[in-house]
């Protein structure tokens, strides 16, 4: 065993866990988890827990259907919210391995990150970074079952007693910082009932784990509240939706932030444009990853401080991509506004990641920045400026994603066509659906 393996197996002692749970993700971002008595620990990092993998969402098929997982001992943490004096509950992220084979699995998600990682590595970088995931927390009702019947009445920032929800924040900041999450800062969102918290940057595969992390906390917290937590991206028509800003930046082997020039106008080195450039590029197709459901496409629209167009600024929010002020050389970064936290993390990292380093491999020319609002800019003005716009439904961005060869590869040859199935899938069963909307306007019009 590793220290880090064996430190692991203390720990279980010392804390009295009893169960152990898996983890891993399917390709739509799903966390699955095994669950095995804690004295399994052992064989689990010697020989590895073996599963069906044909039950998972974009696996495998049936006829090839064992897998085996190997926990990563640096993601040990305590449940806490199944933790009491003598017993308790921890988990450990997996990666994935192809028993055939012995080889890491090709679909698993985390994998997908990994190799975009070390596409980075060869190139020199690292690279970190850090999301800010918005989510709703909405009233359940007497059976238990979710509605869309916000918590309070609070807007941006705003404090308690309006903000009725900080005691749930609260709660589940506590069990975020005793999973090992730094918590930057949290704060009402500017709709009713919208919360954001942010945590503090890290490796992107860190971060990956912890967004898939912090989806499972926020529920369950908010759960022992009586609360629905969210991260549906626009629940409520007409109002703002839910994002998951990324901020992204590359280091050198040397700890330098490649991102930063202090002579540069926007503090941004040459190789910061263009991997700004190349997320600009195939900014079409990755919204098929960052942004992949069919509700997705209702928080794009204009006016509710989501990306529509493809642009980037060091001002104003309405571009895809912003440069947010930095105070330290280190904190030089771009922000990709236009994910949400209903992507899966790992493939939405791995696609981002790869436009940028793509942008960089091309030496791609930055546009210059937008400052205007672009909300209110008119097709002429667009076109004027050569600014383009996103897929305006899940339909379109799978069409892009399957046009443009970087991010179809950078999924790989096992989870792109299974993503592309599942969700084109999604986007014809919505298509034949007769909406809400639809019996309101016409069922007594005609
Ligand atoms: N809720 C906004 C969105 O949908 C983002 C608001 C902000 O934090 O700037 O992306
Ligand atoms: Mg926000
Ligand atoms: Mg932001």
């Amino acid at each position: 065993l590793t220290t880090a393996e064996q430190n692991v197996l203390d720990k279980i002692e010392t804390e009295d866990v009893d169960f152990l749970r898996l983890q891993f993700t399917d390709i739509l971002g799903t966390v699955k988890n095994v669950s095995v008595p804690a004295r399994q620990a052992e064989k689990a990092f010697t020989e590895g827990i073996y599963f069906d993998g044909s039950s998972i969402e974009g696996f495998v098929r049936i006829q090839e259907s064992d897998m085996r997982l190997k926990p990563d001992p640096e993601t040990f943490a305590i449940l806490p919210w199944r933790n009491d004096e003598n017993s308790a509950a921890a988990r450990m992220i997996c990666d994935v391995y192809d028993t055939t084979t012995g080889e890491p699995f090709e679909g698993d998600p985390r994998y997908v990150l990994k190799r975009a990682l070390d596409r980075a590595k060869e190139m020199g970088y690292t690279v970190n970074a850090a999301p800010e995931p918005e989510f709703f927390l909405f009233e359940e009702d007497e059976d238990g079952y979710a509605t869309t019947t916000t918590n309070d009445a609070g807007g941006y920032f705003d404090l308690a007693p309006k903000d009725l929800a900080s005691d749930v924040r609260r709660d589940i900041i506590y069990g975020l910082e005793s999973m090992g999450f730094e918590v930057e800062a949290s704060h009402h969102e500017v709709a009713e009932g919208q919360h954001e918290i942010n945590f503090e940057y890290d490796d992107a595969l860190t971060t990956a784990d912890n967004v898939a992390t912090f989806r499972t906390v926020v529920r369950a917290i908010a759960a022992q509240h009586d609360y629905h937590a969210t991260f549906m991206p626009k629940p409520i028509p007409k109002i703002n939706g839910s994002g998951m800003h990324t901020h992204l930046s590359l280091f050198t082997e040397g700890g330098e932030n490649a991102f930063h020039d202090g002579d540069d106008e926007f503090d941004l080195s040459e190789t910061a444009h263009s991997f700004l450039a190349g997320i600009l590029e195939h900014a079409p197709a990755i919204t098929a990853v960052s942004n992949p459901t069919v509700n997705s496409y209702k928080r794009l629209v204009p006016g509710y401080e989501a990306p529509v167009y493809v642009a980037w600024s060091d001002r104003n929010r309405s571009a895809l991509i912003r440069k947010p002020a930095a105070r330290t050389s280190a904190a030089s970064r771009v922000e990709a506004r236009f994910p949400d936290p209903s992507c899966n993390p790992y493939l939405a990292f791995a696609a981002l990641i790869h436009a940028g380093l793509d942008g960089i491999e091309n030496d791609l020319d930055c546009p210059d920045p937008v400052r205007e609002n672009i909300y209110e800019f008119d097709e002429q003005k667009r076109e004027e400026y050569g600014i383009e716009t996103l897929p305006s439904n899940l339909g379109g961005a799978v069409d892009a994603l399957e046009a443009d060869d970087v991010i179809y590869d950078a999924l790989g040859d096992h989870v792109a066509p299974k993503f592309v199935e599942a969700k084109n899938q999604e986007f014809e069963e919505y298509l034949i659906d007769v909406s809400q909307w639809e019996l309101d306007r016409y069922l007594e019009t005609f």
